[in-house]
């Protein structure tokens, strides 16, 4: 990166080094690739639950903490979000991600008959949001065709991008691609800052996120157009609670404009659940017990209500329906009547009133003002 334009210093609308943007930037590698013990889902259950957590000072058992709080059991109502994860893909290897994501996940990817299964599942539930992710969810080749689809079905249809992939040359013209179809296109930004950001998604990922937001801006989001919002996502570098939200989006809204000449419509602020990469980095850290009491201790009853898990269906890449993306990479199914059900067979009947299935891990989702795709749940996740 040693001719890339300093975006901390470059005055706003510089163009950075194109030949430079290309690379992937450095980030970690896979817990998969690097064949760690806690790779496996089963293993990241077990090391959350073998800690003793009684200093936190509530129950660490989560369904015991609802129902403590008066909520009953948690349960599902009706489908108003599909979230179709294409697969673990991506172009990058960021150092919290909890899909354990990277260029090295390619077999894990969505085809055409599981996607074409989604579409049949949207016809039947009649959700009002397609929110694709991934990995990258740009690099799967049945991506264009699910939000063509979903979008003639009359769906709003949110794309999780990284950022980084609209750098890639067969991508350039996806911004606008995007624009003219009215995607909300939801980023992930760890911070306005280059180094805070680079430290997440590798050396290299800031400069990169920048000139793909110029580009975003170009073709018409983050002008506060409501056919074309631009939406940021930021999660803590360290073992802390995500800040507050609006706080966060006027200061992250003053420096990138100031800095970068570039413009977005909204920010959400994330915790970091304690799964994946992000807990390999909290065990390895010797963070994870102080972590867990953290997000025990925090527990907030006013978020139970708005649990993503409450109004969403999230299909993997192979079909099997989960009550949330973390669920997924846990591979902890939606409990159908007959164990786990895939989309390519759904009794869509069989998914209003189910429990959600839940974990220590669950316990990211309620602490402090709360966290889910749509960002903190006190504040109604705007
Ligand atoms: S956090 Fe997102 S961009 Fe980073 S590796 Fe994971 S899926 Fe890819
Ligand atoms: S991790 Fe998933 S199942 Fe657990 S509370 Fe969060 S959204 Fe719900």
């Amino acid at each position: 990166m040693t001719d890339a334009i300093d975006p901390q210093t470059a005055a706003p609308g510089t163009p950075p080094n194109l030949a430079s943007l290309e690379a992937g930037p450095k980030g970690t590698a896979s817990l998969r690739s690097r064949r760690l013990p806690l790779a496996e889902p089963a293993v990241q259950i077990e090391t959350l639950d073998r800690l003793d957590l009684a200093a936190a000072g509530g129950p660490s058992d989560f369904d015991r903490a609802v129902a403590e709080s008066g909520c009953g059991l948690l349960r599902a109502g009706p489908v108003e979000i599909l979230q179709i994860n294409v697969g673990k893909l991506c172009n990058m290897t960021c150092r919290h991600c909890h899909v354990d994501a990277g260029p090295d996940r390619g077999a894990e990817t969505m085809d055409r008959a599981t996607a074409e299964a989604c579409l049949r599942a949207l016809d039947r539930l009649g959700a009002g949001t397609v929110d694709l992710t991934g990995g990258a969810p740009e690099l799967n080749p049945n991506f264009r065709f699910l939000v063509d689809e979903s979008i003639a079905r009359g769906a709003h249809v949110i794309d999780r991008c990284n950022l980084t992939v609209l750098l890639l040359p067969r991508h350039r013209e996806l911004p606008g691609w995007l624009a003219e179809r009215g995607v909300e296109v939801v980023c992930s930004l760890p911070h306005h800052r280059q180094r805070n950001t680079d430290a997440q998604r590798g050396d290299g990922a800031f400069v990169k996120s920048i000139e793909a937001l110029r580009r975003l801006n170009a073709a018409g989001y983050g002008a506060g157009d409501p056919e074309r919002v631009l939406t940021l996502v930021t999660n803590p570098a360290g073992a802390v609670l995500a800040g507050d939200q609006c706080t966060m989006e006027n200061d992250w809204k003053r420096s990138l404009e100031r800095s970068h000449g570039v413009r977005f419509d909204r920010l959400i602020a994330l915790n970091n659940l304690p799964i994946s990469r992000f807990l390999d980095w909290l065990a390895t850290s010797g963070n994870l017990q102080a972590y867990m009491e953290l997000l025990v201790a925090s527990f907030n009853p006013a978020t139970v209500s708005g649990l993503m898990c409450r109004s969403t269906m999230s299909v993997a890449w192979d079909g099997t329906i989960y009550d949330c993306d973390f669920n997924q990479m846990l591979e902890l199914p939606s409990a159908g009547p007959n164990g786990a059900m895939n989309v390519r067979d759904l009794d869509v009947g069989m998914l209003e009133g189910r429990r959600i299935v839940t974990g220590r891990h669950c316990f990211g989702c309620t602490a402090g003002a709360g966290s889910s795709c749509g960002g903190s749940l006190e504040s109604g996740g705007r």
